[in-house]
């Protein structure tokens, strides 16, 4: 558990932890009720009060991680990636991209050296 320290109006979560006492419990549980903080639902970590926040930024950065595993994820941003191709808007601006001198010269440079690789049998 991490102690919250109020600063320039804010609530700022102080990275060391501390004991804390009956009072400051008290506190703590009367600043949730105000809706100042939130307690976060897997670490019992203190946040600023966000609005349907439930989760602490390191436990959403992992449930994201963790969410963006899952097949049916992957498939769906697969599937998101393959319909934003397909729109005009893209296909301007990849033309475009690959017209550009540097973009030219680097892919270039990477399929001469695959070319290179492939080759010598080495493989990858
Ligand atoms: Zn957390």
């Amino acid at each position: 558990m991490k102690w919250v320290t109020k600063q320039e109006g804010g609530l700022v979560v102080a990275h060391t932890t501390v004991i804390l006492t009956a009072d400051q419990i008290n506190d703590l549980e009367w600043a949730i009720e105000k809706r100042e903080i939130t307690l976060c639902e897997t670490c019992d970590d203190f946040f600023a009060y966000v609005p349907q926040k439930r989760f602490c930024d390191d436990c959403r950065r992992q449930n994201l991680l963790k969410r963006n595993q899952r097949p049916e994820v992957k498939e769906r941003k697969r599937e998101y990636q393959r319909e934003h191709r397909k729109q005009p808007k893209y296909k301007k601006w990849s033309r475009e991209y690959y017209q550009r001198p540097e973009v030219k010269e680097r892919n270039r440079v990477k399929s001469r050296e695959y070319y290179r690789r492939k080759k010598r049998g080495s493989g990858k």
